[in-house]
């Protein structure tokens, strides 16, 4: 069994939808989608959330979520002044969606300063731990310093660091801040799961060569580059190559298509499947997720698709 943790943010997701003016409710964040992707996949992987909550009864909710996929909760912390951040979805006339925050003060900021020996003790046995620009980017100034000892000391443990950038401009006070925070991660990372935009937006990289020499200096072990339906690029210490993704026609919500590819990308990879195939198995389950509304998708049709998957791999192999 391989414990991993994953570091992030869970909101309070609201959706506003059919009649009445019924709003939805329901649990996402990046960090958080993959790890619940990650657990569904592979169940047999211990999977903690590590995160921020109050004492609130939204908190329970979120935990009690978190239980109900299969996720550990022993590294959430609860802040006795904060609550968990809300985002309200909406849909305009013409299928535009927008996102309203209310995430200022939440819990999951205070994390660093929740940390604790357990915690510590606890993730240094882990064997993965993943975190993402977004999780970077919520932490106070004033805590990063601690975050970046804290990762520190999950290396000097020998865990495994797995990062996605993430970048969304509006949570980072400024460009250079982001890169700099950035280039701590991709020095501190053996596998790095950027979305290509990440590098257009951030540093105006116009091609994928641009991308792969930008990272050539760090010590990236596995270097996953998702170009949405184009293709996947993987490049290790020994080989690099790209491989193909199926473009899905019925395209209904792309929110968590890099979340769902990521955590059973890592899945995959923790119960020894080669980069070859555990890109497959993400892109396939990407291209599942983004046919239906919402960050989480029901559990059926995304464990038939993995399992389908399972099995034909095993069919390839005998
Ligand atoms: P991110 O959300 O991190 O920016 P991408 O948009 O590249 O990442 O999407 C992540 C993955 O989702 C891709 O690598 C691909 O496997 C899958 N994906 C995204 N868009 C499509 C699509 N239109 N058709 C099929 N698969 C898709």
């Amino acid at each position: 069994m391989q414990k991993i943790v994953l570091f992030g943010e869970c909101m309070l997701e609201l959706r506003q939808g059919g009649e009445g003016n019924i709003m939805h409710r329901s649990f996402a964040g990046d960090v958080f989608n993959t790890a619940v992707y990650l657990k569904r996949a592979f169940f047999e992987h211990q999977v903690s959330f590590m995160s921020g909550v109050g004492h609130d009864v939204i908190s329970q909710e979120l935990a009690a979520n978190c239980q109900a996929e299969g996720l550990q909760t022993s590294l959430l912390r609860r802040s006795a002044s904060h609550n968990p951040g809300i985002y309200l979805v909406q849909t305009d006339e013409h299928g535009e969606r927008s996102f309203l925050y209310w995430r200022e003060n939440s819990a999951a900021r205070q994390m660093m300063k929740l940390l604790d020996d357990d915690i510590r003790n606890t993730v240094c046995k882990a064997d993965l731990f993943f975190f993402s620009g977004i999780s970077l980017a919520i932490l106070a100034p004033e805590d990063r310093a601690t975050f970046w000892q804290f990762l520190s000391e999950l290396q000097e443990a020998g865990v495994t660091i797995a990062f996605d950038p993430n970048y969304r401009a509006r949570l980072w006070q400024s460009e250079d801040d982001a890169r700099h925070q950035f280039s701590l991660a991709f020095a501190a990372s053996a596998i790095v799961l950027p979305g290509i935009e990440d590098f257009a937006t951030l540093y105006g990289h116009q091609t994928l060569e641009d991308v792969v020499a930008f990272c050539a200096p760090f010590n990236i072990k596995e270097l996953i580059i998702k170009n949405g339906p184009s293709s996947v690029f993987c490049k290790t210490e020994y080989c690099h190559f790209s491989l193909p993704v199926e473009p899905v026609k019925n395209v209904v919500d792309t929110t968590s298509a890099g979340d769902s590819f990521n955590g059973v990308y890592l899945g995959a990879r923790q119960a020894g499947y080669d980069i070859k195939l555990a890109v497959e198995l993400a892109a396939k389950a990407a291209g599942l997720v983004i046919q239906f509304p919402g960050a989480i998708v029901p559990n059926e049709n995304f464990s038939e698709l993995i399992r389908a998957q399972l099995l034909a791999f095993e069919h390839q192999a005998s």
